[in-house]
């Protein structure tokens, strides 16, 4: 059955109209603050498919939800330190250098954050809304600030955010990955990590478990991906994993690694977009044109090491055929003895019975530094030359 959702998508917008999968009710302790919130709907988005919780709740009551509730101010089980370590370890490898400026926002008790410190990372800080826990980050001396994404958020900017188990609890999607923006650099990187939605079926707990009174947002890939195009993140990194909650539950949780560009794209414009990009970059890279120039001055016989596309493509779209080619060389039996434009392709033996005036030519678009070793070990006297 469809509905006007209270709450809009969060990932494309659409308000007007959701399909309900599911209603659920609890019944909440006594002046509970998601109290008007204790029956809603499970929906999916019929633009985009995303899956959510209808709340009637605005952003601000669970901000103040989280301020008073926060349970992430205990210490932490062995199972968390294992857990944050192994999340910092991702976390470091996506991290090129140990000075770049990271933040975790929501960092809880800073687990993560401690971690990643001790891996190395030395600029970090700490931002959540638990007084609390700040104050206990700082004496684990690690840089940190109370406020959450929708209030204080500081005037620095990151060079990577991380939002680990954050936005599943987040109900303006939307505006909160604004706020994420105007704290990164040009060409930061915002690391999300959330339950996965569509693993919760093979990880099967109690019915409905996945549902809570938190967890108001059901990301997966799909979801994960859309949200970036819209605000211009493009995914460089996304995986899924499992958690170890308890002896006997294991929670999946998919995270992903966006990169800040100028461009905004939908899931339909997408591909075009980055392969008319790609497109524009080969077009724009002439530095072979350079090389085939000189070729030609010099006049010299020529045999061209490499009958793959690479070559091909050249001798259709440079003036590579007009050089005097000699023969083509590969290693691959099965273009041994074929011809390309009239010139046979051999195999490496007629390298030794070159005449010494003949330019060997490099033309392998992956295996040009190995070719190279290869004739440096064979002692040829001809000269080289990589294109
Ligand atoms: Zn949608």
């Amino acid at each position: 059955m469809n509905k006007k959702p209270a709450r809009p998508c969060e990932v494309c917008l659409n308000s007007k109209s959701a399909e309900i999968l599911h209603r659920q009710s609890f019944i909440l302790p006594q002046g509970h603050i998601l109290e008007k919130a204790r029956e809603y709907d499970i929906v999916s988005c019929n633009e985009c498919g995303f899956v959510y919780a209808d709340t009637p709740l605005k952003q601000k009551t669970y901000d103040s939800y989280y301020e008073k509730m926060s349970k992430y101010e205990l210490d932490y089980s062995k199972a968390d330190i294992s857990r944050y370590m192994s999340q910092a370890k991702l976390i470091k490898s996506f991290l090129p250098h140990e000075n770049l400026k990271v933040i975790d926002v929501g960092c809880g008790n800073g687990g993560l954050l401690m971690a990643l410190k001790q891996l190395g990372q030395k600029n970090i800080t700490a931002l959540d809304p638990s007084v609390k826990c700040i104050s206990n980050i700082k004496k684990a001396g690690i840089k940190g600030f109370t406020g959450n994404l929708f209030g204080n958020t500081g005037a620095e900017k990151y060079d990577m955010v991380i939002l680990s188990h954050v936005m599943e609890h987040v109900k303006d999607v939307s505006r909160a990955l604004d706020k994420v923006l105007n704290m990164l650099n040009e060409n930061g990187m915002l690391y999300i990590e959330v339950p996965d939605a569509s693993s919760y079926a093979d990880n099967h707990v109690v019915p409905y478990y996945y549902f809570d009174t938190e967890h108001i947002n059901h990301f997966e890939e799909t979801s994960l991906i859309n949200l970036g195009m819209h605000k211009g993140l493009r995914v460089i990194n996304l995986g899924k994993k499992l958690i170890d909650a308890s002896a006997r539950v294991k929670y999946p949780a998919i995270y992903v690694l966006y990169k800040r560009t100028a461009e905004t794209a939908s899931w339909n414009s997408y591909a075009k977009a980055r392969v008319k990009a790609y497109i524009k970059l080969s077009a724009a890279d002439k530095k072979v044109l350079g090389t085939i120039d000189e070729l030609l001055k010099i006049k010299k016989k020529i045999v061209i090491w490499g009958a793959g596309n690479y070559t091909m493509r050249l001798l259709d779209n440079s003036p590579l055929a007009n050089c005097d080619i000699e023969a083509f060389i590969d290693k691959d039996p099965k273009k041994q003895g074929l011809k390309i434009n009239g010139k046979p392709v051999l195999s490496t033996d007629i390298i030794g019975k070159l005449s010494p005036d003949t330019v060997i030519v490099i033309c392998s678009a992956v295996y040009a530094d190995e070719i190279t070793a290869e004739l440096k070990g064979m002692k040829v006297k001809n000269r080289i030359v990589t294109l």
